[in-house]
């Protein structure tokens, strides 16, 4: 799927340029390009695609130091700065765009969902959220920001796709420290995922298309990545329980959101040498996903590569009934009750997240 990133604020920026270095090293050309989108000029430098510094009046450079609402104000303000630096860039092969943001700082977690906004006004493609939802560890105002702009981010884009930063970390690593492995493995799922889309060989029987994807995507909410791969037999029979074993092990604990296995629909994208994957298998590792998710739209498809491993990936959209976005918007509703002075430990911090909850879908 031919798709254009827009990297707004610090994380955006890092994983846009994470996913554009993994798409060009896997010479998959589904990554069309990146534009850079910040209210600090420091985190724009050393970004190797065009840029873009909004608020310049406001803050002059510096940015909006976790201020999400003037994130917000800014985007507002500058968004025809922004879209005036796409054009030319949405050619008609463009097939999506996604709006990568960091949802606990200010300039990504105030600015991408309003960016989106203007962006779905002006553009017939869907446009997809790529968020990253902050760690447990990382502080109160992070868990805030986060809560806000999840809600209005979700809403605003045709689906949303999350990070946990809390998904990939290794032990004893702390948030930061794991950053750059986290941006990693992001860029690997959706690089994967978008080049899947784009493979139109079809040298496999059941190829993946772009319309997969954006029909698993179709009823918008939040959506979520999962991955993992295993060495393959050359002979397809053998490799039956090695397909449906990482089939589970990327819903279960390889998921760019853990513990979000309740679906409206789902993708299962299966990569490796097309004489190695087993039909059988395949069909096994639907059938749990089906079971497993309560989902009975999953899609399937293959994804030729040449490669002496098989790696699944699972898209799963309309995950937001999950017991992961349940306690995280809790741990949020806390967060802004105790910044407001309020005990969220009664039945108003489980309100505010159900309330919520409910606005999402
Ligand atoms: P902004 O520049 O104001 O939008 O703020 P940031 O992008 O720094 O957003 C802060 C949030 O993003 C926090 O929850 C951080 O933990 C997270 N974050 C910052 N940089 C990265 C990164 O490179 N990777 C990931 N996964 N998260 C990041």
């Amino acid at each position: 799927m031919k798709s254009l990133l827009i990297g707004v604020g610090q994380a955006g920026g890092k994983l846009a340029r994470e996913l554009i270095e993994y798409d060009d090293r896997m010479g998959f050309g589904a990554v069309r390009g990146a534009v850079g989108v910040n209210t600090a000029a420091a985190d724009l430098r050393g970004l190797p695609f065009e840029t873009v510094l909004v608020g310049r009046d406001r803050v002059n450079g510096q940015g909006v130091g976790g201020d999400n609402e003037l994130g917000a104000e800014v985007m507002e303000a500058d968004a025809r700065e922004v879209l005036a630096s796409l054009e030319g860039r949405i050619t008609a092969g463009i097939e999506s765009i996604f709006v990568v943001a960091g949802l606990g700082g200010g300039t990504g977690s105030g600015g991408a969902p309003v960016l989106t906004r203007e962006l779905a006004r002006v553009y017939d493609v869907p446009i997809y959220g790529l968020g990253v939802l902050p760690g447990r560890d990382e502080g109160a105002m992070y868990q805030v920001n986060a809560g806000r702009s999840l809600k209005t981010f979700a809403r605003e884009a045709d689906a949303l796709l999350l990070v946990d930063n809390d998904a990939f970390r290794s032990a004893g690593e702390s948030v930061t420290e794991g950053f750059d492995a986290i941006n990693r493995e992001v860029a690997r799922r959706l690089g994967l995922l978008l080049a899947a889309g784009e493979n139109v060989e079809g040298v496999g029987e059941s190829v993946v298309d772009s319309s997969e994807i954006i029909n698993t995507l179709r009823d918008g909410g939040i959506a979520a990545l999962g991955y993992a791969a295993a060495d393959a037999a050359p002979d397809a029979e053998a490799n039956i329980n090695t397909v449906t074993s990482i089939t589970r092990r990327a819903v279960l604990t390889g998921s760019s959101l853990p513990d979000a296995t309740d679906a409206d629909a789902a993708l299962l994208v299966v990569a490796g040498d097309p004489d190695a994957v087993p039909r059988k298998g395949v069909e096994r590792a639907r059938r749990w996903i089906e079971e497993e998710t309560g989902s009975l739209q999953v899609r399937g498809g293959d994804f030729p590569l040449s490669s002496d491993r098989l790696a699944a990936l699972v898209l799963l959209g309309g995950v937001e009934r999950s017991e992961r976005i349940q306690s995280f918007m809790e741990r949020a509703a806390e967060a802004q009750a105790a910044e407001d002075g309020e005990d969220a430990s009664g039945d108003s911090g489980a309100q505010w997240a159900s309330d919520d909850l409910d606005d999402l879908v």
